[in-house]
């Protein structure tokens, strides 16, 4: 392949590409069908007062649930409450630690900290960028109450370990699948390993509906809390009256808040499931196709990811960059490049939590007036040399992208191609 040698687009240069990508998210006829269903219908809130339709709510929770193997599922309004009901229902609050990822978005901590217990950020590992479970276990004490597993870009954790490591020290895990949703390790999909799994389906994600959360478990009493603790103390069921009632009904058994699921988002999720496997397979074909023609390009090469991993996910897809092979440019300046040549936002991985501008408790009203608890919380207390390596080496695309078909790749590659060849005039 030439090496294209105009001008970089950033500095008013032709950019490679000029194609508009696929469109992300997608919206098709299913999706339509449903969301004029709940609109012409009586129940727009699964707080609603009707029995005239079965909830798009309860079925998403169901239907994602048999999809990832599991039992049990519990939509919700968003990932970080998926987090939030997943920690409650394992009874986590005041004086107890959670093990977050150094690297991961500022949820997965913030979620941690607004529930009372502490965060503690564990370095990752510097081939997959998930959670290094040697530090993990070094992190543990009496206090642990949770690791919270993240599977990172497009990588994940080594769940073997993980679940060794569990069962060793008897603390529980919650799998944030949030940027992997049906990746599958080995027979099993992702989000069956642990004691729960919690999954966001914000607009970005594999699987979305614009915002909205799922939580999987395959433990009964943790099914009942979880719905309880989403839905102000109340869970599916009882006895059909009949006139018009809630399809949702007062239990009581725990206190909780409304971080339910509409029925208009739970509709388009219902909608979008049944696309899930096909779109990540087209996306797996075309970053296989990538990553086969990057071997031709020296300094780029996609992050590892572990070996049982038998179907993998792409959410953002995650490069290694040497950047001696980019003339010492940084990965800030080199993801800029990036974007105006393919006019799609290229961009580095999430900041290091311990230097993250989104994130620090400190500055939170729940602490704001106690130092002592302040200090305890705060961000800079942990060392995370990994994290940071991998913020300065590593650069990540969306997975829109990789509804492309292969000469989309193909513009990448020379993407990558020219920027090499045409950044040092520009440092
Ligand atoms: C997106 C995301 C979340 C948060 O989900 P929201 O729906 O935005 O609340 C949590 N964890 C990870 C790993 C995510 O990528």
């Amino acid at each position: 392949m030439a090496t294209p040698s105009s001008a970089l687009a950033q500095f008013g240069g032709t950019p490679v590409r000029s194609a508009p990508w696929p469109k992300w998210p997608v919206a098709d006829s299913h999706c339509q069908r449903n969301l004029l269903n709940v609109l012409h219908s009586e129940l727009w809130a699964i707080s609603g007062c009707s029995q005239k339709q079965d909830l798009f709510e309860k079925q998403f929770g169901s239907d994602f649930a048999d999809f990832c193997g599991m039992r049990y599922g519990v939509p919700c309004a968003n990932g970080t409450a998926a987090l939030t009901i997943a920690m409650e229902a394992l009874g986590i609050g005041p004086g107890d630690q959670v093990i977050v990822p150094g690297v991961t978005w500022v949820a997965c901590p913030s979620s941690v900290y607004q529930l009372g217990a502490v965060p503690v950020l564990v370095d990752i590992d510097d081939k997959t960028l998930c959670l290094d479970l040697m530090k993990v276990e070094e992190a543990i004490n009496s206090k642990t109450k949770a690791i919270m597993a993240v599977h990172l870009y497009c990588s994940f954790v080594d769940l073997k370990k993980l679940k060794k490591l569990s069962k060793k020290t008897g603390v529980p895990v919650i799998e944030d699948c949030s940027q992997a949703h049906g990746a599958k390790w080995g027979k099993q999909r992702i989000g069956s390993f642990g004691e729960i799994s919690t999954f966001s389906l914000q607009q970005s994600k594999l699987l979305t509906c614009g915002e909205g959360g799922v939580c999987l478990t395959n433990n009964r009493e943790l099914y009942y809390r979880m719905q309880e603790f989403r839905a102000d103390g109340r869970r599916y069921g009882g006895t059909v009256k009949p006139w018009n009632d809630y399809q949702i009904k007062n239990s009581g058994l725990e206190s909780g808040r409304n971080l339910c699921m509409s029925e208009f988002h739970a509709a388009i999720a219902c909608a979008a499931l049944p696309r899930l496997d096909q779109q990540n397979q087209w996306r797996r074909d075309r970053a296989h196709h990538l990553e086969t023609m990057l071997q031709e390009v020296d300094g780029v090469e996609m992050v590892d990811c572990p070996e049982d991993v038998s179907e993998r996910t792409f959410y953002r897809l995650c490069f290694r960059i040497n950047r001696t092979t980019f003339q010492d440019a940084s990965v800030a300046a080199i993801s800029e490049a990036m974007s105006h040549e393919l006019k799609l936002l290229v961009d580095r991985i999430d900041p290091p939590l311990n230097q993250h501008p989104l994130y620090d408790p400190r500055k939170s009203p729940r602490l704001k007036s106690n130092k002592e608890r302040q200090q305890r919380y705060n961000p800079q207390l942990f060392t995370l040399p990994a994290s940071e390596k991998a913020y300065d080496n590593c650069i990540t695309m969306p997975h829109q992208m990789l509804l492309g078909d292969e000469r989309d790749m193909q513009e990448i590659v020379m993407a990558f191609r020219k920027i090499q060849a045409e950044i040092g005039q520009h440092l």
